[in-house]
């Protein structure tokens, strides 16, 4: 049995059946079935149904946003944010992805380029954004003209059953998009599946690990969208102001649970102090509480074990010579814990490859841009970065320089339809969004004409 917790209180508030063998040969039997058929639909009927989609985004908000607080903790506020933001990439694909589709003439040749679709895909998503990451597979899906089905983490079932149930009442067919009530184990069997066609993964590390292992065996392509410990560097020619502000915005996102999240501050040792003490004291004034109370900074996290995965984190950060401030952990109920500071640490040391997946920044201090390009690219992670800096120069540095998938100058980094999302190293690889999410999971046919 899979088990909707609310993390706020503790209480279990919603049991879900797993699906048994023969349901997932159902689901199995049903996708590919309608594979063959919505290959064929018109450009027009797919993106009508985006935009139906869309609509019963916008319609049933408050509902929405509402579940994921009470499955995985986050503010409403941000809640809320996530389900439009859902339906704002559902209208632009709507709008935009026809032409992404568009037949391509052969350079210097003559024939033509197609995208076609591939049948079904297998998506293992993750709960931290429960509506944002499953529209990011399921967009591409339907204008795709594939099919796809949604293994969502145990812990936001019921979130995966609201989106599959909004695909049927915006007038989907029955197999376009199935929500599978499993756990991991079943995962690996059904990658191995002949129906199924390719796989993508968003989640940790080890996950990504797992799934790929099955998929490079069963000759299956994966996008995999991992973990990241992103740098937000800032220099002296920063707006300190505005760089402050968005650091706390950066790290608080989602209670800091977000794999984009700037988790290592790196400041130049001509304005660290400055921001050192700035930072300090706008992180941790920031209080976790009540999800649904609009006074709240941040919610809890996610589960009492993600919690306990950030508490032993810090434990090792402290025998790893780090100094803490603020991280407490109320008392009483709820997987509660305010934002926090570690500092003194090596940024080559025992932390290094740990993804700190809460409210808890790390704090270094950079000699010079090649010193802080060092400390951004000592992870072996690679997914976002964020650097402050006025300095045209600096920039270029930065964007050549940061091993990663995204470069956010003077400002934090955002996942938005219209640019591609992913990372390098151990984040991943693969992109989401955009044109280039859009065309991982297609046939690029090449048609020759005689
Ligand atoms: P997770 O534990 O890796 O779980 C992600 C998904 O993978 C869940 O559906 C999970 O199912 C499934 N899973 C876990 N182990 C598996 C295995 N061995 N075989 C097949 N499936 C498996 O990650 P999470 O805790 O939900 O999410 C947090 C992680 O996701 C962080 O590392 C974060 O940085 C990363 N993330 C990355 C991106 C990106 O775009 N790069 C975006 C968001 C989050 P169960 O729940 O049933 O275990």
């Amino acid at each position: 049995m899979m088990h909707s917790v609310n993390p706020a209180t503790g209480e279990t508030f919603a049991s879900h059946e797993p699906l048994d063998e023969q349901g997932i040969e159902s689901a199995l039997a049903l996708a590919e079935e309608q594979a063959t058929k919505w290959r064929l639909t018109s450009m027009d009927e797919r993106t009508q149904l985006l935009s139906a989609i869309a609509d019963r985004f916008d319609a049933h908000r408050d509902g929405l946003a509402e579940m994921a607080t009470k499955e995985m903790g986050k503010h409403i506020r941000e809640a809320r944010a996530e389900v439009e933001k859902c339906g704002t990439a559902l209208r632009y694909f709507a709008e935009h992805g026809p032409a992404m589709l568009e037949p391509e003439k052969i350079p210097g040749g003559k024939g033509e380029l197609r995208w076609l679709p591939i049948g079904p895909v297998l998506a293992v998503m993750p709960w931290n954004f429960p509506y944002w990451q499953v529209i990011r597979f399921l967009t591409p899906t339907v204008l795709a003209g594939n099919v796809g089905l949604l293994k969502h983490a145990s812990n936001v079932q019921g979130v995966g059953k609201l989106i599959a149930d909004m695909v049927i009442e915006a007038g989907g067919p029955e197999g376009l998009f199935q929500n599978l009530a499993i756990p991991s184990g079943p995962v690996a069997g059904i990658i191995k599946d002949d129906r199924i066609r390719a796989a993508t993964l968003t989640g940790s590390e080890p996950a990504g690990r797992a799934v790929a292992e099955v998929a490079g065996g069963a000759l299956k392509k994966v996008v995999l969208e991992l973990g990241g410990s992103d740098p937000f560097i800032v220099m002296p020619s920063a707006d300190m102001d505005d760089a402050v502000e968005t650091a706390v915005k950066a790290r608080l996102q989602n209670s800091g649970q977000s794999c984009i999240c700037g988790k290592r501050m790196i400041a130049h040792a001509d304005i660290y102090d400055e921001f050192a003490e700035r930072f300090t004291e706008a992180l941790c004034s920031k209080r976790a509480g009540d999800p649904f109370d609009e006074e709240s900074d941040i919610g809890p996290l996610s589960s009492e074990e993600q919690r306990q995965t950030v508490l032993d984190q810090l434990d090792k950060a402290k025998k790893a010579g780090g100094q803490l401030t603020g991280a407490e952990k109320p008392d009483g109920e709820g997987a509660y814990l305010h934002p926090g500071l570690l500092t003194g640490l090596d940024p080559a040391g025992e932390m290094r490859d740990e993804e700190v997946f809460g409210p808890v920044a790390m704090l270094f201090e950079a000699k010079d841009v090649d010193d802080a390009i060092r400390i951004a690219n000592i992870t072996p992670y690679g997914l976002g970065s964020a650097v402050f800096t006025s300095d045209a120069d600096e920039q270029e540095a930065f964007i050549t320089g940061l091993d990663a998938g995204m470069t956010a100058i003077n400002q934090m980094t955002a996942s938005t339809p219209e640019a591609p999302f992913g990372g390098v190293k151990n984040s991943g690889h693969g992109r989401e969004l955009a044109r280039f999410g859009l065309h991982e999971f297609m046939n690029l046919k090449s048609v020759f004409r005689a």
